[in-house]
């Protein structure tokens, strides 16, 4: 590790420099001030590393661009019509109220002591109606479920269905099942009594599972309900499909998860409110906010800052995006929020758990929480 550069940031009004130094091959700059108690983090999107490279293919590069750019705004404009229409046609949700809620979180980036974390998601709901498994994170390809769920002696056989949030790796069992869109299912749930269903938001195929499209909001499994597919134009992932789940629990009020949040706060809360008017008790799952930096590098490039943001890749997610639905979530009011850390940096969720009114936890892989 050396000092290759440095590098202006203006911190509180005041110009400072900063040496820029290599962390894995990765060029960052780090300033630890008072007591190593505040840390800012700049590190580039793709390493500088890759950029003689970039520079030698830019023509194609820029051709690219400028043909994915279009596609964007195209699909930008159709996500927001179709949103709308189903916002306005949906009608109230006849969900059950559910004597309890348990959620077990067997794949998430932080974790309970013992268990393996990943920047994926896996979120298992236990009712006294049912159990739903929501997502597979990374499934086989990584070892965090598996292992996660081995030991809290859990046995996936004994899941009643399996809810995709949206056809991402990181929910779906990995990258070969993005680019396949097949469920790609973890040994442990490959199942021997008879088929059992799995709701998507978008077509894709299951071996074991018996794959059903989810058109609109509707009831699931275990008195657990979907907002119903909602889209999101994506830059490089393109026209993307997002359910979120929501649940009515007597004498609180209503559960809502998300799985990356790609459709944003805004717009999965206005289905919400369209499907039932009970108060929001909590909010909880993935919000999409890889601020100063991704989860899951890989050689020197910060995927999740490029990709999945909603934003093209030349500009940024900012505070004042994160600020606007710290905002949004605050007139929600709901009594707690649960955060993903598998899609949102440490910075971010520090901004969350400072902002928010609610009370705020980070979910942790190996815990339940109950509501
Ligand atoms: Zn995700
Ligand atoms: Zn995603």
């Amino acid at each position: 590790m050396g000092v290759a550069f440095y590098k202006n940031f203006v911190i509180k009004g005041e110009h400072r420099e900063f040496p820029v130094v290599y962390r894995q091959g990765i060029p960052s700059c780090n300033y630890v001030a008072k007591h190593n108690t505040e840390v800012l983090i700049m590190t580039f999107r793709i390493s500088p590393l890759w950029w003689p490279a970039l520079a030698l293919v830019s023509p194609f590069v820029t051709l690219f661009l400028i043909i994915r750019n279009k596609r964007y705004r195209k699909n930008r404009k159709l996500a927001q019509q179709v949103n709308h229409k189903r916002i306005e046609q949906a009608t109230a949700l006849d969900l059950p109220e559910l004597d309890y809620l348990e959620l077990t979180v067997l794949v998430e980036e932080k974790k309970e002591a013992g268990f393996i974390g990943d920047a994926g998601v896996s979120y298992l709901f236990r009712t006294n109606l049912g159990s739903l498994l929501f997502d597979m994170g990374f499934g086989s390809k990584r070892p965090a479920l598996s292992h996660n769920v081995e030991k809290l002696g859990l046995d996936l056989d004994d899941v009643d269905a399996l809810a995709i949030s949206h056809l991402h790796p990181d929910h779906m069992g990995g990258m070969w099942a993005t680019l396949k869109k097949q469920v790609a299912l973890p040994t442990t749930s490959e199942s021997s009594q008879g088929k059992r269903p799995c709701y998507l938001p978008d077509k894709a195929s299951s071996g074991s599972f018996l794959c059903e499209l989810v058109k609109n909001p509707r009831l699931l499994s275990g008195g657990i309900g979907t907002t119903g597919p909602l889209a999101r134009s994506l830059f490089f992932l393109g026209y993307t499909e997002e359910q979120t789940l929501i649940a009515n629990v007597k004498g609180k009020g209503l559960v809502v998860f998300t799985g990356c949040g790609h459709p944003t706060v805004k717009v999965i809360m206005k289905m919400v409110s369209q499907i039932s008017k009970e108060p929001v008790y909590a909010f909880g799952g993935g919000l999409h906010f890889p601020i100063t930096a991704g989860r899951g590098d890989r050689a020197g490039i910060q995927l999740q800052r490029l990709i999945g943001t909603g934003k093209p890749p030349w500009r940024l997610v900012t505070d004042e995006d994160m600020n606007r639905t710290i905002d949004l979530l605050n007139q929600i009011r709901p009594e707690k929020v649960y955060l993903s850390g598998h899609d949102s940096c440490d910075h971010a969720l520090q901004l969350m758990q400072e902002g928010l009114h609610a009370e705020t936890k980070v979910l942790k892989a190996g815990a339940t929480y109950r509501f």
